[in-house]
């Protein structure tokens, strides 16, 4: 597949930005890695029309094709939607006994997930954990959780033979309570497909236990059966997050992508083996990376920006030194700070710039300033960026309205960009001058 897409994007002309021709020639390839990777239909249609919107007329990048360029932008949103707001690994185990509940089609992983946490939970936090097997209809399910149980050293329920899962989940409830447990696990019993017995059952069991965390295990995989699945049981059991399993296969992992795009619901963890200790918590980066299959791409088009930036950068100190210093530059520099937390991080990094960010902090700087001070910039022509003496009255008024400003912040720009390139000059004349120096380090 990679050498199909190089092909293809051999073929995407060169030019500074990406054209909806480009761009959609790039997306149908990446709409063909996303079905692929088992990513469903409908989501990959969606998500590449979202992408399109969002690419065309987008920079690119110098020394990379457009092709490559729609590659990193898909990655990034690729990152950008399998991503969650909250830590994934974070279970919410607050007011002991806290239940969790784990729910599933038979031979997701459930039983050894659960297990997976319980050492988890045990080893990392030191919590106390009960685990509880529910799973009536597969005698050897229950001795499967108590023999992984003594494996992990955690404790599991009793076993009772003839107890329905709702008695059990009831006295696992109990039993944690009275043992000074922690948290206790539920591990439900699956079935081959959805059926509302099996949502019957574990909407009861949800009701007794009323638990803090319901995690859906699925099998990494499954393709396009994992959104009928993740919607069913959000409906009707409600889900906090899912389990990604068997990720230490071949599978590409497009269920993540299909379940969080559908649900809403974030990835929390990935199964990465049959082993105790393979399991992780989600990263967005390295399951995007893996869905999309152009790992190689993605790297070259970061590193490009990366060192456009930096040459970017280098060609402005030895303007500056020489006392050229545009409104470009200035804007730049602007950019960069907003990037880096502020004039004082960014100051803090140049010698001799110390006193300058101080001053610049007193003056009550802060990102709103800053990103009106592009604004204004970004109203001026390209010969007044290059030239800001040539602003009379008209041309400041014009600019100022542009950006939805008064004629008086953008005076207290050029204040601040003819000081700054006075400063400059002075900087790159001294002996050994302090710019050099900087240039250096
Ligand atoms: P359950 O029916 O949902 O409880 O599934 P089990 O926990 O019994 O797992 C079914 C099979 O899948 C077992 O043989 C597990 O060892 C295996 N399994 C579970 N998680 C993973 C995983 O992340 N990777 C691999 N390779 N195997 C797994
Ligand atoms: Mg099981």
């Amino acid at each position: 597949l990679s050498e199909r897409l190089s092909g293809v994007f051999d073929r995407l002309t060169k030019q500074g930005a990406l054209s909806e021709e480009d761009v959609k020639t790039a997306l149908r390839e990446v709409r063909v890695a996303l079905l692929e990777a088992d990513v469903s239909l409908p989501v990959a249609r969606d998500f590449v029309k979202r992408v399109q919107e969002a690419a065309t007329g987008q920079a690119v990048t110098k020394s990379v094709t457009p092709g490559q360029q729609v590659v990193k932008i898909v990655h990034d949103a690729l990152v950008d939607t399998l991503t969650g707001d909250a830590d994934p690994g974070a279970l919410k185990i607050d007011s002991p006994p806290a239940p969790i509940l784990m729910v599933g089609l038979q031979g997701s992983g459930k039983t050894t997930t659960t297990a997976k946490l319980a050492k988890r939970l045990k080893d990392r936090e030191g919590k106390r954990v009960l685990m509880a097997s529910l799973d009536t209809n597969r005698p050897a399910a229950m001795e499967q959780l108590a023999i992984l149980g003594t494996q992990i050293g955690v404790d599991t329920l009793p076993i009772v033979k003839g107890e329905d899962p709702v008695t059990i989940a009831r006295r696992a409830k109990t039993q944690a309570s009275l043992g000074g447990y922690d948290v206790y696990m539920l591990d439900t019993a699956g079935r081959l497909h959805i059926d509302q017995e099996l949502i019957a059952q574990a909407a009861a069991v949800r009701d007794v236990a009323n638990p803090r965390e319901t995690l859906l295990v699925v099998d990494g995989l499954t393709g396009q059966d994992a959104v009928n699945v993740a919607t069913e049981f959000d409906d009707k059991i409600g889900v906090t997050g899912v389990v990604l399993t068997r990720m230490d296969g071949d599978g590409r992992g497009g269920a993540a992508l299909s379940m969080r795009a559908v649900t809403g619901k974030p990835i929390r963890f990935v199964g990465l083996g049959e082993k105790m200790d393979a399991i992780e918590t989600f990263e967005p980066e390295r399951i995007a990376g893996r869905i999309l299959g152009m790992g190689d791409i993605v790297a070259l088009v970061e590193k490009a920006q990366q060192t456009i930036e930096a040459e970017q950068a280098e060609k402005m100190m030895r303007r500056m030194a020489k006392g050229q210093f545009s409104m470009n530059d200035l804007k730049m520099q602007l950019e960069q700070m907003l990037k880096m937390g502020g004039m004082e991080g960014m100051m803090s990094m140049m010698p001799g710039m110390g006193k300058m960010a101080k001053q610049v902090e007193e003056a009550g700087f802060d990102d709103k300033i800053i990103t009106r001070q592009i604004a204004l910039i970004q109203s001026m022509t390209k010969k007044e960026r290059a030239n800001p003496k040539i602003l009379q009255a008209s041309r400041k008024k014009r600019i100022a309205a542009g950006a939805g400003q008064e004629v008086s912040d953008l005076n207290k720009l050029l204040k601040m960009h003819r000081q700054m390139g006075d400063m400059m000059k002075k900087m790159g004349k001294s002996k050994g001058g302090m710019m050099k120096q900087a240039m250096k380090a």
